[in-house]
C-alpha cells in the first residue's frame, strides 16, 4: 500500500500537468472502485479548472474552481499515467504505462494541455470522492487527522503531548492518524529504528530526548523517501513501470534476518507482530 512518500511522489509527478489545467474530457470507465464514484462525477469534473494538487496524509485533493475539491485515494494498487500529446514518453516525466493493463484503467482525465492522466487499479482498494472545498475539514476523511508529519504543526511537543501517560507501545501510537497523520507501517518500523527506540516500549515511557530524536526520525525517513521517489521520476526507465516502494533505502522493513545496518551494532533484524502488523526492528540497538 502506499505510504505517505509515495503518494507525494505521485503528488508532483503530477502536478506540473495538472496544476492550471481545466479538464476538457472525463471518461469514467466503471460505476465504482472500492466505493461508487460520486453521483454525476463525470460531469462535475468536465469543464473544471485544477487550481492546486495537494496532499493530506495519503489523500491527493485537487481543488477545482467549481467550489469542490477532487480527492483520491490510492488504495492498494491505484497509479496514475501521464500520456503527453499520446507520446507518453518524455524524459523526466511520470510515465509508469509498462506496469499498467489497460483494462484496470477506470478513469481518463483530459486537459486542455493534450495531457491525459489515467487512473488504473488492479485491486480497486482506491476511491475517489468529491468534496465542497470549504467543508473539507469537517469530512469524515479528515475531520479527526493528526498534524502532517513533515509541517511546522508537528514537532517533538507534539510526541510529549500525545504519548503522556500513555500505555499503548510506541509503534502502535505512531500509526495513529490522530497523533500524526499519513505514517504507515513501513516507515514507523524505520523511524522507530533510526531513532534507536524500541517498538514495545509503551508510548508513555519514551524520553523527552527520544521523542526529539524520533521527531527528527520520521521527518528524515520520509524526506528521504520522497527524494528516492524523485529520483525514479527523473529517469522513468529506470523505475519498473510502477510507482513502487523505494526498497533499497529500507534499514530494516522487510529485513529480517539481515544483520542491523546501524554502524558498529553487533544485532539481526527481527521481526515481530503488533497490532496484527509485522514490525521489523534491532533487538540491540532499540533498546
Ligand atoms: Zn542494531
Amino acid at each position: 500500500m502506499p505510504e505517505l512518500p509515495e503518494v507525494e511522489t505521485v503528488r508532483r509527478g503530477l502536478a506540473p500537468h495538472l496544476e492550471g489545467a481545466r479538464l476538457v474530457a472525463v471518461r469514467q470507465n466503471r460505476p465504482d472502485l472500492r466505493f461508487p464514484f460520486p453521483d454525476d462525477f463525470a460531469a462535475r469534473l468536465t469543464g473544471a479548472t485544477i487550481q492546486a494538487l495537494e496532499r493530506r496524509a495519503k489523500y491527493l485533493l485537487a481543488r477545482l474552481d467549481t467550489g469542490e475539491t477532487l480527492v483520491a485515494h490510492l488504495g492498494m494498487t491505484g497509479r496514475f499515467t501521464i500520456e503527453v500529446d499520446g507520446e507518453g514518453e518524455t524524459p523526466g516525466q511520470f510515465h509508469y504505462a509498462a506496469g499498467a493493463d489497460p483494462k484496470h484503467t477506470h478513469l481518463v482525465l483530459v486537459t486542455d494541455r493534450g495531457v491525459s492522466v489515467a487512473y488504473n487499479d488492479a485491486r480497486r482498494f482506491g476511491y475517489m470522492d468529491l468534496i465542497a472545498t470549504a467543508r473539507l475539514g469537517e469530512h469524515p476523511y479528515f475531520a479527526g487527522l493528526g498534524p502532517e508529519p513533515l509541517s511546522d504543526a508537528f514537532s517533538t511537543a507534539t510526541l510529549v503531548s500525545a504519548f503522556a501517560a500513555r500505555k499503548q507501545n510506541v509503534k502502535v501510537s505512531l500509526l495513529d492518524q490522530r497523533i500524526v497523520a499519513g505514517l504507515g507501517n513501513i516507515y514507523v518500523c524505520e523511524a522507530l529504528h533510526r531513532a534507536r527506540i524500541h517498538p514495545e516500549r509503551a508510548a508513555g515511557d519514551v524520553t523527552p530526548a527520544q521523542l526529539k530524536r524520533l521527531t527528527a526520525a520520521i521527518r528524515s525517513v520520509l524526506e528521504e523517501a520522497i527524494t528516492a521517489g524523485g529520483s525514479t521520476l527523473r529517469d522513468y526507465r529506470t523505475a519498473d513501470g510502477a510507482l513502487g516502494y523505494f526498497q533499497h533505502s529500507f534499514k530494516v522493513y522487510g529485513r529480517e534476518d539481515d544483520p542491523c545496518a546501524k554502524p558498529r551494532c553487533a544485532g539481526v533484524v527481527r521481526r515481530m507482530v503488533q497490532g496484527g502488523r509485522s514490525t521489523f526492528f534491532c533487538g540491540v540497538c532499540q533498546g
